[in-house]
């Protein structure tokens, strides 16, 4: 194997994973890695969990050190170091070494890219009257936590309510701040979930006192506070910007190398960029999305660190298959656990994706419900007409929502559908789960959909049904029903429905609904063979509904549509 010279710019994730990796290779590789910062090889993930404090010490956050790549693996890490020019015809990088002062080149045989993003800053009118700062890297979090600590501040506004923005939020209220969360779309954290599956986490949020203010956009910043379009002040002491990242992709410019449709690096299949000695990967890089045969922009570790190795081996003459990347990701907001992969409704109207799809939308527990720690698990499932070929799933509960969404993401990456599904063979114990799995028990609900046995429609449409004044039936027993019900609901519990036929009209949609939509969905088999074909499943039930609607009830003052909301 030929000996190389590898300059890698970046020692985080895909950086120091890519340098790993070519000297785990080739001892004989010689392997530069220049990272601007002070750290290489930090917990960028961990990084908010430090303003808790569930992180205690600022140093852990920091997982290996230059001296320690030298010692395992030989790397030449240098810090504080920033590769300002790349002359690709000299095959060459110019240095500005900012520890001694000096601007040196370093040439290389092939060169990786590894830079990162860089947050997106909204223009902000007097934006420097508070103190503002970004969640990027060990220096930011310190900056953070010296200057709340020092300065005993108590109002903190966080920009931008995607994953950076919202574990900010939760963290710093865990810590004891007074939280405003800004977002400019209509929901939070809007490229993971669909705005049905949102309103739990949203739910959470508020529940834990963090101010969301949705539809709103930061026009200016005064002495007192944080001004919005609507001339709102929320009286704000420092700020964090969380509105995005966008990425690095300076150095790639000036060096003119290829940029992709949507702002980053262009790669081939091998990570190579327009230059066949350069290569890119992470935040940095547009991937292939293997949903949408699109590409996409994917700022996660997981992926960083699976591009790094498969450029490491291409430069080391090892070839792999390229099967891109669909977006798994997972995040904690208090006591709920949310996760998601692959595409959601919001993706295929945004990007106005040309698919026929089916929604499965199922709250059953995510233990057998004898066991203490059972609890609802809300699991969204989208499947491909007529393929059935699953493109996403979202899942959100108290319990394991990553063991159900890992298992959806792993039959996605193998091109699975709903028949794969039904069928997958899972861990049961009642501890763990039930016999039927939450993923088994979407995939029974998708088959039977395909096949029509049966009509149903999302919580999301209940209200607007319930404003034109359609006839809901619910199926609960007296006790469930009298906790809370949709208000001008017929009430016929499941237990005595055949008694009471009659009741039902037949000229007009019924739609029937339980605690879950199970219940409801087995009355329904039995209304359709007794010649009820009008008759429609209200997907997730009075849980689902009551989740659906309280936060916006709440956070507008609507008139709620329910006597009582029932979270149970
Ligand atoms: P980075 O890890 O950001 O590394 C890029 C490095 O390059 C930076 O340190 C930068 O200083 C350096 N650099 C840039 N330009 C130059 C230059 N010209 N010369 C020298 N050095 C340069 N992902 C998940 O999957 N799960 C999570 O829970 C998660 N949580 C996150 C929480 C936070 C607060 C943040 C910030 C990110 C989180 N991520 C998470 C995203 C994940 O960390 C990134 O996707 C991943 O680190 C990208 O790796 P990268 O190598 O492309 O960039």
């Amino acid at each position: 194997m030929e000996n190389k010279k590898i300059v890698v710019i970046g020692g985080v994730a895909g950086g120091a994973s890519t340098a790993a990796r070519l000297k785990r290779i080739n001892e004989h590789n010689q392997v530069i890695m220049f990272e601007k910062g002070p750290h290489v090889s930090f917990s960028n993930c961990c990084l908010p969990y430090y303003l808790s404090g569930k992180v205690k010490n600022e140093d852990s956050l920091i997982l290996m050190t230059p001296q320690k790549f030298y010692e395992r693996y030989r790397i030449d890490a240098r810090t504080l170091c920033e590769v300002i020019d790349i002359d690709r015809q000299k095959k060459e990088v110019t240095v500005k070494d900012n520890r001694h002062h000096t601007t040196y080149t370093e040439s290389y045989d092939y060169l990786v890219l590894s830079p990162g993003a860089v947050p997106r800053i909204p223009h902000i009118e007097n934006i420097n009257l508070l103190p503002w700062f970004c969640v990027r890297n060990v220096c930011d979090i310190h900056k953070i936590k010296e200057e709340l600590t020092q300065k005993q501040h108590q109002h903190i506004t966080v920009i931008g309510a995607g994953f950076i923005g919202v574990e900010v939020a939760e963290n710093l209220r865990q810590a004891g701040f007074s939280v405003h969360l800004i977002q400019r779309n209509n929901q939070i954290l809007n490229k993971s979930f669909d705005l049905d599956m949102v309103q739990i986490l949203q739910k959470e949020l508020l529940d834990h006192q963090v101010a969301i203010h949705l539809n709103a956009t930061v026009t200016s910043f005064t002495k007192e506070g944080v001004v919005l379009d609507d001339q709102t002040t929320i009286p704000t002491d420092a700020v964090i910007m969380a509105a995005g990242v966008i990425p690095a992709t300076n150095l790639a410019k000036k060096a003119h190398l290829k940029i992709g449709k949507l702002g980053g690096i262009a790669v081939d299949q091998n990570y190579r960029t327009s230059d066949p000695h350069i290569y890119a990967v992470g935040d940095a890089i547009e991937v292939y999305n293997a949903v949408t045969n699109q590409p996409m922009i994917l700022s996660l570790a997981g992926p960083a660190q699976r591009q790094a190795r498969f450029a490491a081996n291409h430069i080391s003459g090892q070839f792999g298959q390229n099967r891109g990347f669909i977006g798994s990701s997972c995040i904690q907001v208090f006591n709920y656990n949310g996760a998601s992969t692959g595409i959601n409704e919001g993706d295929i109207a945004r990007d106005k994706l040309d698919i026929d799809y089916q929604v499965v939308y199922v709250i059953p527990q995510d233990s057998v419900s004898l066991m203490p720690n059972s609890q609802p698990l809300h699991f969204k499932l989208l499947f491909e007409k007529p393929t059935g070929r699953i493109l996403g799933a979202q899942a959100i509960g108290k319990g394991d929502v990553t063991k159900r969404v890992d298992v959806i993401a792993t039959l996605i990456k193998m091109h699975g559908t709903i028949f794969d599904l039904q069928d997958v063979e899972l861990c049961y114990a009642p501890p763990f789960g039930t016999a039927k799995d939450v993923t088994n028990i979407a995939g029974l609900v998708s088959t039977n959909l395909m096949a029509e046995t049966f009509k149903q429609i999302s919580v999301f449409h209940v209200r607007p049904l319930v404003e034109q004044g359609a006839c809901f039936v619910d199926l609960r027993e007296q006790n469930e029903y009298d906790l809370g019900h949709l208000k001008n609901a017929l009430h016929i519990p499941y237990s005595t429905l055949r008694d009471h036929l009659d009741q039902l009209p037949t000229d007009v949609p019924v739609y029937l609904y339980c605690r879950s939509g199970h219940r409801s969905y087995s009355a329904i088999c039995a209304l359709q063979k007794l010649g009820f074909s009008n008759v429609y499943n209200v997907a997730g039930g009075f849980l689902g509904i009551s989740f659906q609607e309280y936060f916006m009830d709440t956070y507008t003052k609507r008139t709620p549509i329910v006597t009582n909301y029932n979270f149970n």
